[in-house]
């Protein structure tokens, strides 16, 4: 049992990921992989596109037969045939003569530029197969230079050539990429189960009829919302009323997950049975963060039955210290167990717009909203900031830092905003 004095931030934060560890790989199908990390480098077995093709629909040509062209004096040309997508055209342009092409259909042999309908003279809105129905000829109004709308063998991916590395999240796009490739499923580490376990004698399960001195247990379902936008599978299970047997239960049952998260009961004053629990069952420190909201914070190790260590992190009760606490510690523990090189929000020099205090000298992390105006980011509070009150945390897209030495951010200061959702615009 260890009860520190104050630590900072960015200590907790370190002797958390110095526990935590990168899961194993697992092979997943592609469409089952958004969000995923890629556990290895893509080598491409294809070259895309595989063969050169056309961007365009219009007439496959020899550039050179086309010199001159203008729309008071056409090149005239022999149409030789027509080719789409997924076909080949087995003969040669010769010179003198096209043919007409559809987006996408590899460059027939001879021919090196694509000149577009529109510079032509073959009336617009004409389908494919159209053609056989008599046209013999094209005129050509435009000259075109060797390897107009051609688009190379290659261009976009050679084979053997490594596509993606280790590390890369796996967003539509790169999901798009593997598909491309050809590749039905691809490695990537595993998404972290986490077990949420609430505990408080207090607590009803949203749905229960509301009983009068107790609340809606809100940590369970915020924290599960946190550890899958973080690429987590949560897991809540459920209650836990403060005592020994039921703490015990629950904290066995959450044992088979990758990580294990407990909210209240773990601050200094407390003498809740969690703490007692949680040490009788683990190793678990008790630390004073020097922040707010959100000082009180648990963190430690379980022995699983097969042996495994699960890391527990224990969250304070009231729900916005939760989940700011979540926010600073848990979310950069499941980025590191996913995989990912970096945990950091993106962050934004603000001008505070009303006074934000900050009265016992630890680091503040205001609720706020920060607005978009003229080039410049302007942060005004959501409202109240006691840790109890949740709904001005789901009014802000930002948390506006005043550090640990700073006694207030005046109106016109400059502050540091970590971005949890989009800068609100002009309009
Ligand atoms: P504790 O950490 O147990 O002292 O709890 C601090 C505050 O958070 C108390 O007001 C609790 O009622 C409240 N609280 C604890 N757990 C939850 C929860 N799961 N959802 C909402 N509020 C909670
Ligand atoms: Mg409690």
């Amino acid at each position: 049992m260890n009860f520190d004095g104050m630590i900072s931030v960015e200590e907790a934060r370190a002797r958390i990921l110095d526990v935590v560890r990168r899961l194993a790989p697992e092979t997943k199908p592609i469409a089952q992989a958004l969000g995923q990390v890629l556990a290895e480098d893509v080598v491409s077995p294809v070259t895309i596109p595989p063969l050169d093709n056309t961007a365009m629909d219009g007439y496959a040509v020899r550039a050179a037969d086309t010199e001159g062209a203008s729309p008071e004096k056409a090149k005239t040309l022999r149409v030789i045939g027509e080719v789409a997508a997924g076909y080949l055209f087995e003969r040669e342009v010769t010179p003198g003569t096209a043919v007409r092409i559809m987006t996408g259909a590899p460059i027939p042999g001879g021919a090196d530029a694509i000149v577009p309908f529109e510079e032509t003279d073959e009336p617009p809105g004409r389908t494919f197969g159209a053609f056989a129905k008599g046209r013999t000829e094209v005129g050509v109004f435009k000259a075109a230079a060797p390897g107009a709308n051609v688009r190379r063998a290659g261009e976009d991916v050679l084979r053997g050539s490594v596509v993606m590395r280790e590390g890369t999240e796996l967003r539509a796009a790169q999901i798009g990429v593997l598909a491309s490739l050809g590749k039905e499923s691809v490695s990537v580490y595993r998404r972290p189960v986490v077990a949420i376990i609430a505990t408080g004698d207090e607590l009803l399960e949203p749905g229960q009829p509301a009983v009068e001195g107790h609340i809606y247990d809100a940590n369970s379902y915020s924290v599960a919302a946190l550890v899958e936008e973080a690429g987590g599978i949560p897991r809540r299970l459920g209650i836990a009323r403060d005592t020994v047997e039921e703490l015990t239960a629950k904290i066995h049952a959450g044992l088979d997950a990758d990580l294990l998260i407990t909210s209240a009961g773990v601050s200094r004053g407390d003498y809740d049975v969690v703490k007692d629990v949680l040490l009788r069952e683990g190793e678990v420190d008790f630390w004073t963060v020097r922040m707010k909201p959100g000082k009180p914070l648990a963190f430690g190790t379980f022995r699983a039955p097969d042996g495994r260590r699960v890391p527990h992190i224990g969250l304070p009760g009231n729900p916005v210290s939760a989940m700011v606490t979540f926010e600073l510690f848990g979310r950069p523990a499941l980025y590191k167990m996913t995989g990912r090189g970096g945990w950091e929000r993106p962050t934004l020099r603000v001008t505070v717009e009303e006074r934000v205090e900050n009265t016992d000298g630890r680091r503040f992390l205001a609720r706020a909203i920060v607005r978009e105006r003229e080039g410049r980011y302007y942060a005004s509070l959501t409202g109240p900031q006691g840790s109890g009150i949740l709904t001005s945390m789901a009014l802000a897209n930002a948390l506006v830092v005043c550090p640990e030495d700073v006694p207030a951010l005046e109106p016109g200061d400059e502050a540091e905003a970590i971005m949890l959702g989009p800068v609100v615009g002009d309009g």
